[in-house]
């Protein structure tokens, strides 16, 4: 009955209307009043602290301030024109700055006015400025909420010149709570809710917008994270629990494949973690239930082998197997080592990709329905319907971030029982977002590398210094070694890109001239026979040096390649940076890679370049890189629905997360449909839950 309300259009607030209540849906994905209600301040205003103007460092984050205005400015016209407003205190003057929304805002500033003032200072030709500021006057100050927290909503233009700023959301906050009168039922079953002194839901509700003091505040934040991950960790071990269920082939025998590639072919000893997962896979295709399986592991760590030996298996039982790379040249790659490997056990390999010609492909369709062909690799060319096996028993993914969960799920198709999936990720996933992403999946993870890697030495260079990198390139060659330079290609800018791409492969041509240095180039224009060409070249050792962009990120494996130059390496994620730098340091000599970057950095790409120097595990950059970006900016994560967090924050609140996930875990076993009476209100809620989400899907 009263969880009925909390469904109730939004409209029907009052203070909200039919115009309003529009602007909300579309700017903020408001439908109903429990929107409104799980929309979350995103700070609050301490009215106790505040910076001095003249304290203001190089090291100030974000700071508040109090000051009056005293004067204001536009300068620029049309495109370039901004707004600056000069705000003083008692200790000082600074300038604030708004480049977007320059009218508005210069209608609602007025002069000597006193602000309260939000932002990240910036320091600009020896003094600082605040850009787009937060900025509310004084007066507009609650001054009956009887606590030192103020409440901020995140607002936006349009809202703002409907009267809803952060103030005047809060006021709906305020409306909102009148209206619901503390009906607002818990949910969370009493076992878990005490195991954790989980804060009830109503008072949850109401600190977490009108918080009393820091302490109350705190508890409630707990909560509404522990609710929001709680309930993403149910669905996520829900589709689990029904795929668990799914029949899967069992690959009853190790046989003479099997057996001879490890005797016989294996050209060395297995590392601990690459036999821990094969021991985890073999008890999957062994359950009778399908395998859906993460295998994650840093770049070099021996991923491939431990594919090929649960390929070899599905084999010996009479299975196919595919073996699905992201991109052409990675997927000739796992071809040509693949086929080496194997040769000795006559088995038939072949590769698919799009340009796989007609007659070609007629063939490899007609062994794979007779079941001639046993080990199919490709591109997502795989995945299209027309390619049918006769018996499909276990498909490969590489590099998982490149493809969707749709596409995983296409390949389920292509056998009346489901083949097992082993997914396997070089880019390490922290923990938290592996659970979260991949929850539905079991993880394995290789944590060592084969013995005797050298770890890659990395240095940070700036542009002025580029002779001395050539120079360094000179003596690596003279020892007979390879180096890769790679520019980065970001879609926005990529006629810029490739014009840097060719200025520095022709820089490169006049500094190793031939026919002492030959030089290779690949890039994405390519046509894919012109890449496979160049990149053969050096596969060969017949070029010294390699020009590319980021297209030979990932899997590239040439032991011989000792040198990696990343040219302005400022522009690249630290996953992609850490992807490029693992291309070197796989044969036995000491390894390089050398980050190019321009002298004028960010804070956040300087932050980026340090951790690149001061470690190689893959699993610390990435929780670095969750920090600087924030999960909804890591590759893969876009094409999932799943990371819509409200309030939790998968870097920080890790032990919340672990506890949610155990706790829902917990739960499904010990009652899989949420039958028994004291968790009928969740089952009610995870209903309505659903609903929300799919309203949400609608507008994003
Ligand atoms: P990944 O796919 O995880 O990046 P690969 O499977 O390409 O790594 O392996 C990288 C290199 O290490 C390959 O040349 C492979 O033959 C070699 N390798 C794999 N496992 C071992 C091992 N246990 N001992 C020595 N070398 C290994
Ligand atoms: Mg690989």
């Amino acid at each position: 009955m009263q969880d009925n309300q909390l469904l109730t259009p939004i409209e029907y607030l009052k203070g909200v209307g039919p115009a309003r209540a529009d602007l909300l849906k579309k700017e903020l994905g408001i439908f109903t009043f429990s929107d409104l209600l799980s929309f979350y301040p995103f700070r609050y205003i301490d009215r106790t602290k505040f910076h001095k103007i003249n304290e203001i460092d190089q090291n100030a984050a974000y700071i508040q301030l109090k000051g009056r205005l005293i004067n204001m400015r536009t300068e620029g016209a049309r495109r370039s024109k901004r707004l600056i407003a000069q705000v003083a205190d008692d200790t000082g003057k600074i300038e604030l700055i708004w480049f977007r929304g320059v009218t508005w805002m210069a209608k609602y500033l007025q002069p000597n006015e006193e602000y309260i003032i939000f932002g990240k200072p910036n320091y600009f030709k020896g003094r600082y400025n605040i850009p787009h500021p937060e900025i509310e006057p004084v007066k507009d100050e609650l001054q009956n909420v009887g606590s030192n927290l103020q409440p901020v909503y995140h607002s936006t233009e349009k809202l703002k010149s409907r009267g809803l700023t952060s103030r005047g959301i809060m006021k709906l906050q305020q409306q909102l709570h009148l209206k619901l009168n503390g009906q607002i039922n818990e949910f969370i079953p009493p076992i878990i809710a005490n195991k954790y002194k989980l804060l009830n839901r109503k008072e949850s509700f109401c600190a977490i917008h009108f918080p009393e003091d820091l302490k109350v505040l705190k508890k409630a934040q707990a909560r509404l994270k522990f609710e929001e991950l709680f309930l993403i960790q149910l669905r996520i071990l829900k589709l689990k629990l029904n795929r668990d269920k799914l029949k899967g082939h069992v690959f009853e025998n190790l046989g003479d494949n099997f057996y001879k590639f490890y005797n016989e072919i294996l050209p060395f000893e297995l590392t601990t973690a690459q036999k821990k997962v094969l021991k985890e896979i073999r008890k999957d295709v062994l359950s009778g239930t399908q395998m859906n399986r993460l295998l994650q592991g840093d770049v070099g760590s021996g991923k491939t082998i431990v594919a090929l030996m649960s390929i070899l298996q599905a084999i010996d039982n009479g299975y196919q197997a595919c073996f699905m790379a992201p991109t052409e040249i990675l997927a000739n790659q796992h071809l040509e080592s693949i086929y080496e490997l194997v040769k000795p056990l006559e088995l038939k390999v072949e590769l698919l990709t799009g340009s796989s010609k007609t007659t070609k492909r007629r063939d490899i369709d007609e062994q794979l329905l007779s079941g001639e062909l046993n080990i199919l690799i490709g591109t997502h060319a795989l995945i299209e319907d027309k390619v049918q096996f006769k018996n499909l028993g276990i498909v490969i993914i590489d590099e998982q971030h490149r493809f969707g969960v749709e596409q995983r799920a296409k390949m389920w198709k292509k056998n009346t029982i489901a083949p097992h999936v082993l997914v396997m990720t070089a880019t390490p996933i922290p923990r938290t977002l592996a659970m979260t992403l991949y929850g539905d999946l079991d993880v394995s993870v290789i944590d060592e590398l084969p013995p005797g890697r050298k770890t890659v030495k990395t240095i940070h260079r700036f542009d002025s210094h580029r002779l001395r990198a050539f120079g360094f390139m000179k003596e690596q060659i003279k020892l007979g070694r390879q180096v890769y330079v790679v520019y980065p290609l970001i879609k926005e800018s990529e006629t810029l890109d490739y014009k840097d791409l060719m200025d520095g492969y022709e820089s490169i041509c006049r500094t190793f001239q031939m026919p002492e240095y030959q030089v290779s180039i690949v890039h994405g224009q390519m046509k894919s026979a012109d890449k496979d060409y160049e990149m053969q070249r050096f596969v060969k050792k017949e070029t010294q040096i390699m020009v590319a962009t980021s297209v030979i990120e990932v899997g590239v494996n040439i032991p011989n390649a000792s040198v990696m130059i990343i040219e302005s390496a400022e522009r690249f994620g630290l996953s992609q940076l850490h992807q490029l730098r693992g291309r070197v340091g796989r044969g036995a000599d000491q390894s390089y890679c050398i980050l190019m970057s321009g002298n004028k950095l960010s804070n956040d790409a300087l932050a980026r370049l340090r951790t690149m120097v001061d470690t190689n595990d893959g699993f610390e950059i990435a929780e670095v890189d969750l920090k600087l970006r924030g999960p909804g900016d890591l590759e893969g994560t876009q094409q999932s629905g799943i990371l819509d967090l409200r309030i939790a924050d998968l870097a920080r609140d890790t032990p919340i997360l672990i506890e949610a996930r155990y706790s829902a875990s917990e739960l499904l076993n010990s009652d899989p449909d949420l039958n028994n009476t004291e968790n009928l209100l969740l089952k009610n809620h995870l209903t309505d839950y659903n609903k929300r989400k799919g309203n949400w899907s609608r507008i994003s």
